[in-house]
């Protein structure tokens, strides 16, 4: 379609992620490719059959519009789609009439599946998490205990897919002690359940961060997000794996490529002001660019001044204030940038490449919230 950009994603490089994770986690353990947040930024319909086609076979989401995007997104019908948050009591019929699964956290998620899956003689396929000290989902004290009773009166209802919890911050040190502690607690609560006959088909609570940084926590099935994408959660954890893996380099590679074209050029005289205000000022005679990118496509204004961008395969400033639906950027040492050619935003090769996370930093946002905020009509495009 139409559109001032596109955003691209790399099926060699995710091929590449897929074979580090893997290497990463064993041959054992299932992974579940997380594509939450409309697949981190990447896009669910685009993403989900090439990771597919890459071997994956579990997605991971947070809601019922994401898996039933994912599921009208799938190559094979066979592939298992779980929702790990927000299924509304109106969405049971439809969850569990298409066989997907999903995180149980409280009694009144509980005894509705239970009603549904009565009148659609169809057992629910269900994750019961435990609250493990995240304190945000989950189950604990009387709740447990009355849920597995409930789970024990209505085996009709209920297929025990998954046990699980989240950790609460796995990805940085300071929260070791923390997470040893739910670590310990699911544990226990998974034995004390075993004991009361509840035994489930997998048991996962790592995501990314916590398979590199608490490997015994792999356990059955591990949810990875960002690596796939070919981030780290944290460089925290990229030294750990460098630590233990014994290589020099990351490496894992990025899969986005956002790009767009040079919408005109100017001459600017020296002393002019740039753009909105008086934020940046022509110190010589200068050329520049505008870019039909904004605030309103996913590029933050704090990068107002600050930001850099790719225009033959040379690095460039963004001057002035970014605007909602263009910037400009300083052409000046560039010879022979005209309308038309392309600008990257993210992506490139070698020493001037722009990173997501170099891009993140300079806009003070983490990986994760810039990925997730790149609007989702800008088209996404597969490339080799
Ligand atoms: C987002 C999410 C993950 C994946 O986290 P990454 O750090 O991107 O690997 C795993 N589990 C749950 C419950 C999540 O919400």
């Amino acid at each position: 379609m139409f559109n001032t950009s596109v955003i691209e994603v790399s099926k060699s490089a995710l091929i590449n992620n897929y074979k580090i994770i893997r290497e990463c986690v064993g041959e054992d353990v299932k992974v579940s490719s997380v594509v939450k947040g409309n697949a981190y930024g990447h896009g669910i319909e685009d993403f989900v059959p090439v990771a597919e086609e890459c071997g994956m076979d579990h997605f991971s989401v947070f809601s019922t519009d994401e898996a039933y995007r994912v599921k009208k997104s799938l190559i094979n019908p066979e592939t298992q789609v779980m929702i790990m948050g927000w299924v509304d009591n109106d969405e049971l019929e439809w969850v569990i009439k298409n066989d997907v699964q999903f995180y149980v956290f409280d009694l009144d998620r509980l005894n509705k599946l239970i009603e549904v899956s009565s009148t659609l003689k169809k057992k629910a396929r269900i994750h019961f998490e435990i609250e493990t000290g995240m304190n945000r989902t989950g189950f604990i004290g009387d709740e447990l205990r009355k849920a597995v009773e409930k789970i024990k009166d209505n085996p009709q209802c209920v297929e025990m897919v998954g046990l699980c919890t989240h950790f609460a911050g796995a990805e940085s040190v300071a929260n070791y002690l923390r997470v040893k502690n739910q670590y310990s607690n699911f544990k226990r609560i998974a034995r004390w359940m075993k004991n009361h006959g509840i035994v489930p088909q997998v048991r996962h609570v790592a995501s990314s961060a916590a398979s590199i940084a608490y490997p015994n926590s792999r356990l059955d099935l591990v949810r990875i997000g960002i690596m796939q994408y070919g981030l780290w959660p944290s460089q925290e954890i990229l030294i750990h794996y460098l630590k233990n893996s014994g290589k020099k380099n990351d490496p894992l590679k990025r899969i986005i490529s956002w790009k767009s074209k040079v919408m005109s050029t100017k001459e600017v005289g020296k002393g002019d002001f740039i753009g909105y205000g008086t934020t940046y000022q022509a110190r010589d005679h200068m050329k520049v660019a505008t870019v039909p990118i904004g605030y309103s496509h996913g590029y933050s204004r704090s990068l107002s001044n600050t930001g850099r961008i790719l225009v033959n395969n040379s690095r460039v400033a963004v001057i002035g204030i970014v605007n909602m639906n263009m910037l400009m950027i300083d052409i000046s040492e560039i010879p022979g940038i005209k309308k038309g050619d392309e600008v990257v935003l993210i992506g490139g090769e070698g020493p001037n490449a722009v990173s997501v996370s170099a891009f993140g930093e300079l806009s003070d946002q983490l990986n994760y919230e810039l990925l997730t905020r790149l609007p989702s009509h800008i088209p996404r495009k597969i490339v080799d």
